[in-house]
């Protein structure tokens, strides 16, 4: 590839506007890099976070997306990945390895962590620069645009999803990209799933039911059965005490985004009876290698609605509106 090549990419240059195409120079990759030709991008609620500046501390500009599937094109010295290699790059883009969190085996804690469409470059472009060792090969048999979602909504999925421990009745709040790959892990290793969502939204129910939901219904809604444990993925606050309230005692209610709009305060007795309340925090590379062993041989298969590169602020748009059944992705033109 000769270095006066460029490539399109679709870049935040102001928080809370829409992106901007640019045409930007292909770079070298530097030692312990991989350059990647982007095949496909997943977009996540995360990339409205970012958009939106709900996150602190944010560079700019940034190209975002972190649920990216492309093929390695050139190497920087000491990098691994064969020139060729199918990879996937998730949202932790890099952690010290050093620090007591990264020691004790919570790299995805690490205060010195870097996140992918975040502080570093990410996907919505045609070439992603990345850390090698933050890389994973794909499993095949999965195509490019449905094997995108598995990189975000299928990694923190399946780390909430740890975080429930063994509990047999599952009840999901919010019935988008990550709950539509977490009902298949769930399902696959025999647990009950009871499906929240907004109140009636028929079609997302539906889709639960298809996937193997006992029972679907809105978020308001208690379940028709005390629940073992309640994963959250909608970014609503307010489901926090009504997850509680469907939970049994000793039950766990985990919330998995990265952003929650405020908590709404609740009576003390929600959370008696040793109740659980806790969140997750981005992922390790231990999570990524055991769920893309396990994906494949589910095998989880994703729904995706996909746009072009180009079109990524339709894409945003159209997630911001509601959750979608299944996920949003972007494909890269030549
Ligand atoms: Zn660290
Ligand atoms: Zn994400």
């Amino acid at each position: 590839m000769s270095s006066a090549a460029s490539y399109r990419s679709m870049t935040l240059r102001r928080i809370g506007e829409p992106l901007i195409l640019e045409q930007r120079p292909v770079p070298e990759p530097a030692a312990g890099e991989v350059l990647i030709r982007v095949r496909a991008c997943g977009i996540c609620r995360t990339d409205l976070h970012v958009i939106d500046g709900e996150l602190p501390s944010q560079p700019l500009p940034i190209v975002p997306g972190h649920e990216i599937v492309g093929e390695v094109v050139a190497r920087g010295p000491d990098a691994r990945w064969a020139v060729g290699t199918r990879v996937g790059v998730p949202w932790l883009g890099y952690a010290c390895g050093d620090c007591e969190d990264c020691r004790a085996g919570r790299e995805n804690l690490c205060e010195r962590a870097r996140f992918t469409g975040y502080q570093i470059d990410g996907g919505f472009a045609q070439y992603v620069l990345a850390d090698a060792r933050f890389c994973f090969r794909l499993p095949e048999g999965i195509d490019d645009r449905h094997a995108a979602p598995l990189l975000c909504a299928g990694l923190i999925g399946y780390r909430t999803l740890k975080m429930a421990g063994d509990a047999h009745r599952l009840g999901i709040y919010g019935f988008g990209a990550a709950a539509h790959i977490v009902a298949q892990v769930a399902r696959a290793q025999g647990r009950e799933l009871y499906a929240f969502t907004r109140r009636g939204d028929l079609a997302a129910q539906r889709f639960a039911l298809e996937l193997g939901a006992t029972w679907a219904g809105d978020s308001e809604r208690p379940p028709p059965v005390p629940l073992d444990a309640a994963l959250i993925f909608a970014p609503v606050g307010a489901l926090v005490p009504l997850a509680l309230r469907a939970v049994r005692k000793a039950g766990v209610v985990v919330c998995g985004g990265i952003h929650m709009s405020d908590i709404p305060a609740f009576p003390y007795a929600l959370l008696w009876g040793e109740r659980v309340l806790r969140s997750v925090a981005n992922l390790t590379r231990r999570d990524a290698e055991e769920f893309l062993d396990l994906a494949p041989r589910i095998p989880v298969r994703t729904r995706v609605e996909t746009w072009p590169l180009h079109e990524a602020n339709d894409a945003l748009r159209r997630l911001r509106e509601g959750p979608l059944t299944g996920a949003a992705v972007l494909t890269m033109e030549d």
